[in-house]
């Protein structure tokens, strides 16, 4: 007999990029996550400083890209999203698309929304352990 894989219900930490919020796609994305089938844990406007990006990015901070990455991240406000689900860290990066918006496959929020490598409107979490990382670092309060 074959074993029945366990789905397992996952948080994803997922921000809503100054971008979208500039060219008021809040509830486009959001909608996109809704649909699908993902719950509303968490959500917040925030403005995010350089030492929250510094925090966030960290795995990123030698890179070329960095620098213009956070002013573009701290150039307005973001909307912070905990969404929950049936392996929501996975769903979540498959409907956010490829992270370059020119690459990224149509019907996906990048795809059919950005044109940009950097401006591409929308994080999520890449695996449990950067969720449950970001999730603690940006709703403490939910630990
Ligand atoms: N980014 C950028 N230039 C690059 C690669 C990435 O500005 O060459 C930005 C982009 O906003 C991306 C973020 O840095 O979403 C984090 O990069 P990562 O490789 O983790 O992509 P993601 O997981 O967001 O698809």
């Amino acid at each position: 007999m074959t074993a029945v894989a366990e789905v397992p219900t996952q948080r994803s930490f997922v921000l809503i990029k100054p971008d979208a919020v500039r060219r008021g796609l809040v509830g486009a994305v959001l909608s996109r996550f809704e649909a699908k089938g993902l719950s509303v844990v968490a959500l917040s406007m925030r403005q995010v400083t350089e030492e929250l990006a510094d925090e966030h990015y960290a795995e990123h901070l030698d890179r070329p890209f960095y620098p213009p990455l956070r002013r573009f991240i701290t150039s307005g406000p973001s909307v912070a999203l905990v969404l929950e689900g049936d392996e929501a860290i996975e769903v979540v990066r498959s409907l956010n698309g490829a992270t370059d918006g020119r690459k990224a496959a149509p019907g996906t929020i990048r795809g059919d929304l950005s044109l940009s490598n950097r401006e591409n409107l929308v994080h999520g979490s890449d695996s449990p352990e950067s969720a449950a990382r970001e999730i603690a670092l940006w709703f403490p309060e939910l630990g």
